[in-house]
C-alpha cells in the first residue's frame, strides 16, 4: 500500500512549499495511482525507500460562511482519498478563529488529522506551538517547510502508522 497524504489549511499556511519541500520538485508529478482524480495536485514522494503520494489543496480560507462550500470541494476531495490528513497552521500568526472553524470541520468528518506548525524558522518552537495545542490535539508537528526542518521526522512518523 503506497499512503496517501493529504495537506490543508488556510492560504498561506506554506502547504505547496511542503509539497515542493517533499517531492523536490516545482512543479507536481502527477501519480499514476488509478483511483486519485486530477483536478488536485498529486506528487510523488520518496523517504528512503519508502514511496508515497502527496495531495496540495488550494486551501480554505475558514470563513465561517464560505467554508460548507470550499470544504465540498477540492479538499474534501483530497482529504477522502487520503489515508492521513496534515493541516498545517502558521506559526508566525499563530491561532485563529479560521484555523479552529476548520479543525471543527475535520472532526465533523470523523477524519483523523495532524496538526502542522509551520513556519517556525526564527522563533522558539515551545512557544510557537502553545497556542495551537487549543486544537486539542495531543501530537503537534513542528517544521519549517522552506528550510525542511522537522519535515524528515514528521514523515518518519507519519509513515511509521502505515
Ligand atoms: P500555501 O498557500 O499554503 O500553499 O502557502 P505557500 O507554500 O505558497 O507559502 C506561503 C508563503 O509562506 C510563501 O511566501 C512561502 O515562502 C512562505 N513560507 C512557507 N513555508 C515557510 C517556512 O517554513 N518559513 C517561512 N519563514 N516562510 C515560509
Ligand atoms: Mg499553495
Amino acid at each position: 500500500m503506497i499512503p496517501v497524504i493529504a495537506l490543508v489549511g488556510r492560504p498561506n499556511v506554506g502547504k505547496s512549499t511542503l509539497f515542493n519541500q517533499l517531492t523536490r520538485s516545482r512543479d507536481a508529478l502527477v501519480a499514476n495511482l488509478s483511483g486519485l482524480t486530477r483536478d488536485r495536485k498529486y506528487g510523488e514522494a520518496r523517504l528512503g525507500s519508502r514511496p508515497f503520494v502527496v495531495i496540495d489543496t488550494g486551501g480554505i480560507s475558514g470563513d465561517e460562511s464560505g467554508i460548507e462550500a470550499q470544504m465540498a470541494g477540492q479538499s474534501l476531495l483530497a482529504i477522502e482519498e487520503s489515508d492521513a490528513v496534515l493541516f498545517l497552521v502558521d506559526a508566525r500568526e499563530g491561532l485563529n478563529a479560521a484555523d479552529e472553524a476548520l479543525a471543527r470541520h475535520l472532526r465533523q468528518r470523523n477524519k483523523a488529522f495532524h496538526v502542522v506548525v509551520n513556519k517556525i524558522d526564527g522563533l522558539n518552537e515551545e512557544v510557537a506551538v502553545g497556542d495551537f495545542y487549543a486544537l486539542g490535539v495531543e501530537r503537534l508537528f513542528a517544521i519549517a517547510a522552506s528550510h525542511g526542518r522537522g519535515v524528515r521526522q514528521m514523515v518518519d512518523e507519519l509513515l511509521a502508522g502505515f
